[in-house]
């Protein structure tokens, strides 16, 4: 496929002057060496992400290149424990813990050191390989941390630590204004999004969407609530078992919880134990462990469901819930971070803050089968004008040319 054919899908999905506008902004980008760095090429928002920006940044001309930074499990606990130090949990982490984090974004950066270096912007995703910076002294372009956690309320003493490396940078991108912290440099918003080519979120034919009621031995006959999501316990998987049981109570339904592990995420086996644990042996909730690659499977799977769930207690944006709207259907997602820039209660769904909550809107749903669906269009239409690929590399593409040409732009919010 061609560049322009590319793009032109897009056109054909979202408009035609939705794709003129990102050529034109393009137009003094191209050519320029573009990298993006992060810590997992599969499982998690971010690697979704970068899967389908960074191919659409090269369609318009960009030297763009994604690296993935490598360390060792004790490396993924630290970093996990910032994840978890970030949306809020009281987190202490050793003298060593972070030498060793240090040593290994030194190792990573005496690879990388070349590329980097030389780069007009690089792009660093999330506090995994927020120290590269430190260990370029001899960069030429701009740097730019880009945050994807839900950070409004960060444990201090991990804070104080990351700001250290992030303050250094050229720039910061948060998902929300809640999010955003005091912080030496420019501070931008741009929410995620999701890719409607991808095999996530493609149409597709209505006999694969009705296979997965065989493949996982569902019951074509009873509604069907889902929740992708890592098994973490920031998505509160135990929440919405309690949801489900509740809700059974006055519906018979079913539940599916899919998830797999992402590579720099060492608690999901942890969690996956306790939330099998939690099912017991209920008939009608399936707990799905997923390989990385299943993205038709989970398409299928949000395209099966009556109504998609995310009740998470913190997020910092909820691509699951994109990806459910996109797919027509009202999503019952936790009151939290980025899930509220989605779900507008009533409108294209409901934010809840209990399990009672959710099984009283599951109920309310499945009982009003007109409201659903008026909802799930509602989800949709609000998902393509705010929440595609194209619109998320618009915004990209303008803090590009604002980074590179050293304007202030509308994007900023703080500084
Ligand atoms: N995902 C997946 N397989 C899984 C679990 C999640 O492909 O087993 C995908 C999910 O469809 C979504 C992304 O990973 O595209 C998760 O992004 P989100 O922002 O919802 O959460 P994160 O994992 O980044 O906290």
């Amino acid at each position: 496929m061609t560049n322009d054919d590319l793009l032109d899908k897009y056109a054909a999905v979202t408009r035609p002057e939705v794709v003129d506008h990102l050529r034109q902004l393009s137009a003094s980008l191209v050519g320029m060496k573009v990298v993006h760095v992060n810590s997992t090429r599969e499982g998690g928002g971010v690697a979704e992400i970068l899967h389908k920006l960074v191919p659409l940044e090269q369609a318009l001309g960009i030297d763009a290149t994604w690296e993935v930074i490598t360390g060792e499990s004790d490396f993924y606990q630290c970093t996990k424990g910032f994840h978890n130090a970030l949306q809020g949990y009281r987190v202490g982490l050793s003298e060593s813990q972070l030498a060793h984090y240090e040593e290994t974004n030194r190792q990573n950066a005496d690879k990388l050191r070349g590329e980097l270096e030389e780069a007009d912007i690089v792009f660093i995703h999330d506090p995994q390989p927020a120290p590269l910076l430190h260990f370029c002294p001899g960069r030429q372009g701009r740097w730019v941390w880009r945050c994807h956690i839900d950070a409004s309320r960060p444990y201090r003493p991990v804070w104080k630590y990351l700001r250290n490396w992030v303050g250094e940078y050229d720039a910061s991108v948060f998902s929300l204004p809640e999010f955003a912290q005091p912080l030496p440099h420019r501070q931008y918003l741009i929410p995620p999004s999701i890719d409607p080519l991808s095999e996530k979120n493609m149409d597709l034919p209505p006999a694969e969407v009705e296979a997965v009621f065989d493949q996982f031995d569902l019951d074509p006959d009873l509604p069907l609530i889902v929740q992708v999501s890592r098994f973490d316990r920031f998505k509160d998987p135990i929440g919405v078992i309690e949801a489900y049981r509740l809700a059974r109570k006055g519906t018979p339904l079913q539940l599916v919880l899919a998830g797999g592990g992402a590579s720099d995420d060492p608690e999901g086996e942890i969690v996956l134990a306790e939330v099998r644990q939690a099912a017991g042996d209920d008939p009608h909730i399936h707990i799905l462990v997923l390989p990385p690659d299943a993205h038709r499977t989970i398409n299928a799977l949000q395209r099966a469901a009556d109504i998609v769930v995310q009740k998470s207690i913190k997020e910092g944006f909820g691509l699951t819930v994109a990806e459910g709207m996109w797919k027509g259907k009202p999503v019952i997602g936790g009151d939290t971070g980025g899930i509220r820039l989605q779900v507008i209660d009533h409108h294209t769904g409901f934010l809840v803050r209990t399990p009672e909550g959710a099984a009283l809107r599951i109920r309310y749903l499945l009982n009003q089968r007109d409201k659903m669906r008026a909802m799930g269009r509602e989800a949709r239409a609000l998902v393509k004008e705010n929440f595609l690929l194209t619109r998320l590399l618009r915004e990209h593409l303008v803090l590009m040319i604002g980074l590179i040409s050293g304007m202030d732009e509308r994007l900023e919010v703080g500084g």
